[in-house]
């Protein structure tokens, strides 16, 4: 069988330039690719095993909800619906919503394995499970080092003895702990520390991977380790877990750049400006960034958070001091140039306290990030302690949104 090759559509496919596809007798396509092999990494026994299972949410369909089963107490524990999470399989089977081009697409032959980093802090047990069978079931073996949970100061019951009952049965699953809430950075930055293999690939405990979806991720990073790839995020429903479609933020990186890049910096607190600290780091250090459309992960977006913020922490938005202008977040998306523009007020609920001041540098470069407030751009330029166009400031907003999630995590 010859499988025809669009090579116009997927920007992604481009990259890679022609293949050239063939056949070697032994049941795997191969092509090359600039003198580098390639081969079709799907796992067909698997997708057709998927294709046949039927039931309830099977191929990322929505639960059929009933009444009773929707209101509030449902979602409360984790900000989505843990009765239909537990109602559906664990292993349930998702559709390939890839566009047509990733479905013959082929990847280096060699690539790097990788360590799967999951932070957890009170994650419900299905929904973590799910993550786990979806990762084994939709990865090639040889690829994955090490799934290492951090758990992240958990106190439910089930994230304990049990866990670790369950994980014996996944000689890849290591799990560790923080000895006091850290936060999703510093529990990611565990995770990192004790990781062994090539590339570090962050995930967060309420994923479904979708088929094929590592291969498309480490290629990138073999072709240049200096890349951050983020897989598309697809939307899974926090109330019946259909999957529409949606962009987001998981990502995977060469685990020596990483720390190169100095990692993330230890001082964000429980979420918020990561994205931009590594963002910009990346930027500033001729790395690329890469959306990989052929890479799906699947996401529960909560209703609401369900667990408690520490005060005093931050739902960050970086703004310049000089320019009183703030990265512009739909411009800090990945791979895209970062801008800064106006800061959009949340109507009357934006406070100013505890604001960070801070210039955003590079240890190796020695550059630090400085800003044009006349044309709104962002640029590196040689670190200087009194530019003001340098300092940057993490600011707390929306303190009655954070009332909120403590309210819900509380009652
Ligand atoms: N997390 C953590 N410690 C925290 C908060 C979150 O380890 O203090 C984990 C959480 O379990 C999840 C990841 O970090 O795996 C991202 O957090 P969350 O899913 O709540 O953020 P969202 O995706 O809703 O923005
Ligand atoms: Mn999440």
């Amino acid at each position: 069988m010859h499988k025809t090759y669009d090579v116009t559509t997927v920007v992604e496919w481009m990259i890679t330039s022609t293949t050239f596809p063939l056949g070697l007798g032994d049941g795997q396509f191969y092509a090359w690719t600039n003198g580098l092999r390639r081969k079709d990494w799907h796992d067909y026994e698997s997708i057709q095993k998927e294709a046949l299972r039927s039931g309830k949410g099977e191929h990322g369909k929505p639960y059929p909800l009933t009444e009773e089963h929707h209101d509030d107490s449902a979602y409360r524990e984790n900000g989505f619906n843990i009765f239909v999470s537990n109602n559906i399989a664990l292993e349930r089977s998702l559709p390939d919503i890839r566009h047509a081009n990733c479905k013959h697409k082929m990847y280096l032959e060699r690539l790097p394995n990788t360590s799967i980093i999951i932070p957890f802090h009170n994650e419900g047990w299905t929904s973590l499970l799910r993550t786990i069978h979806s990762i084994i079931n939709r990865t090639p073996e040889s690829l994955i080092a090490e799934i290492i949970l951090v758990d992240d100061f958990s106190d439910r019951e089930h994230l304990k003895d049990k866990l670790e009952e369950y994980m014996a049965r996944f000689s890849k699953v290591r799990i560790v702990r923080t000895k006091k809430r850290e936060g999703l950075i510093r529990t990611r930055l565990l995770g990192a520390s004790m990781a062994r293999g090539e590339v570090l690939t962050f995930l967060d405990s309420h994923c479904e991977v979708n088929v094929n979806w590592l291969p498309p991720l480490l290629n990138q990073i073999a072709l240049n380790h200096k890349t951050i790839v983020c897989p598309m995020i697809d939307v899974i429903d926090h109330n019946h877990f259909g999957s529409p479609v949606m962009a987001g933020g998981l990502f995977a990186v060469d685990r020596k750049w990483f720390w190169e890049l100095g990692g993330y910096d230890p001082g964000l607190e429980i979420w918020g400006g990561e994205q931009y600290e590594i963002s910009f780091k990346v930027w500033m250090c001729g790395g690329e960034m890469f959306d990989v459309p052929c890479s799906r992960v699947g996401h529960i977006y909560r209703k609401y958070v369900p667990y408690k913020v520490p005060s005093g922490t931050s739902l960050a938005r970086i703004r310049n001091v000089a320019a009183n202008l703030c990265v512009d977040s739909k411009h800090g998306a990945t791979g895209t140039e970062l801008r800064l523009d106006i800061c959009v007020k949340d109507g009357s609920e934006r406070t100013w306290s505890h604001e960070q001041d801070r210039t955003l540098f590079h240890p190796v470069s020695n550059s630090c990030m400085d800003c044009n407030p006349a044309e709104k751009k962002i640029f590196m330029a040689r670190c200087d302690p009194l530019s003001e166009t340098q300092q940057w400031v993490f600011e707390h907003i929306n303190m009655t949104v954070l009332e909120k999630f403590n309210h819900h995590a509380s009652s």
